[in-house]
């Protein structure tokens, strides 16, 4: 696993990865029927990409303010500020957001639609809570490079 600060910096192979995005404020999203309000702070959204391009280009995708609204991550990404990416090449969403099953669940169906194996995909991250620590020392590696 690496953590990136950019999509560039991103390898363009198939994988899994978990954005860590940051809301300034309290946001207003809807999945289906359902509306409600994300509040303030940051966030984890575990997704994967296999198509051409791989993880660079599903992360610029996900980085781009502009674009039509397709997955529920959309919502967020379009006013969310991105802190980086945790990447796994050749890796599973699932499991990612599995690792992260300690963190709250802030609207359950969340980025999961289409999976059966989680409750969301989407994780809340209280301030100062500990990651897995190998996603700790992905964190801290970047920090080097
Ligand atoms: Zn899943």
């Amino acid at each position: 696993m690496i953590f990136v600060a950019s999509a560039a910096d991103a390898p363009s192979t198939p994988g899994a990865y978990a954005l860590a995005l940051r809301l300034d404020a309290p946001l207003d999203v809807r999945i289906g029927k359902i509306s409600a309000t994300l509040p303030a702070g940051d966030y984890l959204y575990c997704g994967s990409a296999r198509g051409p391009g791989g993880l660079r280009a599903r992360l610029s995708r996900h980085l781009r303010p502009q674009k039509r609204a397709h997955w529920h991550v959309d919502q967020i990404t379009a006013v969310a500020s991105l802190l980086g990416a945790f990447v796994e090449e050749q890796g599973d969403e699932c499991a990612l957001n599995a690792a992260l099953a300690d963190l709250p669940i802030p609207i359950a169906g969340f980025g999961s639609s289409d999976c059966r194996r989680c409750a969301a995909h989407l994780r809340f991250l209280p301030n100062g809570a500990a990651l897995p620590s190998r996603w700790e020392n992905a964190r801290k590696a970047a920090r080097f490079t």
